[in-house]
């Protein structure tokens, strides 16, 4: 339960009013909050004579929801804003780190269509045990190499807790993936960092159990968070999941977090991507999350749906025109 303290308290009775009911206290912007574990139902008795002092503004809150904060909580990068009604967002990269001279090819392609944020998978969290893996810690060396020498800022995923400090040390965003959302020991790690967070929405997870995975970070005072929908599961097999744009469009309504949409898993077939990501540019979100692979055949995962070079250069550059209308800057 979410406790938002009365403006004119003093940070000192706050901090002890915390104290006595074992809560966190969290500066969010102006306001002061105490996170407990307490639910309403279940709250301790000195929490509950607490919650209707008069220090108390409001209480039950959820800080992912525009009903708690109407404005859009923007996550920063250098000079980079992203969530800020403004701007969207093309991150590309391949699916997983796999060689250099791949990983070189594919920074210097996301370079040249004049983006800044380079994606790629060091720990692949694979549906079968039988098929790549992932480089581990050499993949994140290789992402330490992309952000030096092409000065990309990268996004990669934490597939478990046995990483997620590397993780956290390499990544300028840490990708929590579809599969990772429930591990409640990655939430937690990423709660304690400072770093930028995007969680994605897994395959069978409701809106508001996505929205509850971001509320374990931003309780711990990381207000970072980025929401991403990839595709759920539908009866449809022709496609690999169905891209929720019925979600994504409540997300927007609902939520203050920048919302990405990744219409590569979506699909799962190169040939459906273009014309997905020009719908989702269209939406007006905060990002798009598109695969590309020097030679998208020889893909060591998810083959099928990368983009080849020229299919991401001819993709961005009809995406510039749709932000344009719609008065986003594409970056
Ligand atoms: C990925 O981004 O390559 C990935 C594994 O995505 P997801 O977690 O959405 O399946
Ligand atoms: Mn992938």
């Amino acid at each position: 339960m979410i406790i938002q303290l009365h403006p004119d308290i003093p940070q000192s009775e706050a901090e002890r009013l915390a104290r006595s009911v074992a809560a966190f206290y969290v500066h969010d912007g102006e306001k002061q909050l105490l996170v407990t574990s307490s639910s309403e139902k279940s709250l301790h008795p000195t929490l509950e004579r607490f919650a209707k002092s008069h220090w108390v503004a409001d209480s039950d809150i959820q800080l992912s929801s525009r009903s708690y904060r109407a404005e859009n909580r923007i996550t920063r990068m250098g000079d980079m804003e992203l969530g800020n009604g403004l701007n969207t967002v093309v991150i590309g990269g391949p699916c997983s780190v796999e060689n250099e001279s791949q990983i070189r090819s594919a920074a210097q392609l996301v370079k040249d269509n004049g983006l800044h944020i380079f994606r790629a998978g060091a720990f692949k969290p694979r549906t079968s045990p039988y098929t790549f893996q992932g480089l581990g810690m050499e993949g994140l060396e290789l992402l330490e190499m992309v952000r030096a020498e092409y000065g990309l800022r990268i996004i990669t995923e934490v597939k478990d807790s046995s990483h997620v400090e590397a993780v956290i040390e390499t990544a300028d965003i840490i990708q929590i993936g579809a599969k990772a959302m429930y591990d409640h020991s990655i939430l937690h790690a990423c709660g304690e960092s400072r770093k930028p967070v995007l969680i994605k929405r897994g395959f069978g997870t409701t809106l508001q159990e996505l929205a509850q995975a971001a509320e374990f970070i931003l309780s711990k005072g990381n207000m970072q968070v980025m929401l991403c929908e990839r595709g759920i599961r539908s009866f449809e097999t022709k496609t690999r999941f169905t891209l929720d744009l019925c979600g994504a469009a409540w997300l927007k309504y609902a939520c203050n977090l920048p919302i990405i949409l990744d219409p590569s898993h979506a699909m799962g077939y190169a040939y459906g991507v273009p014309d997905l990501a020009r719908a989702c540019m269209a939406m007006g979100v905060d990002g798009l999350l598109i695969e590309t692979h020097p030679e998208p055949a020889k893909a060591l995962s998810d083959a099928s749906q990368q983009l080849n070079p020229s299919e991401f250069t001819a993709l961005v550059a009809s995406l510039h025109p749709i932000a344009k209308a719609i008065d986003r800057k594409l970056i």
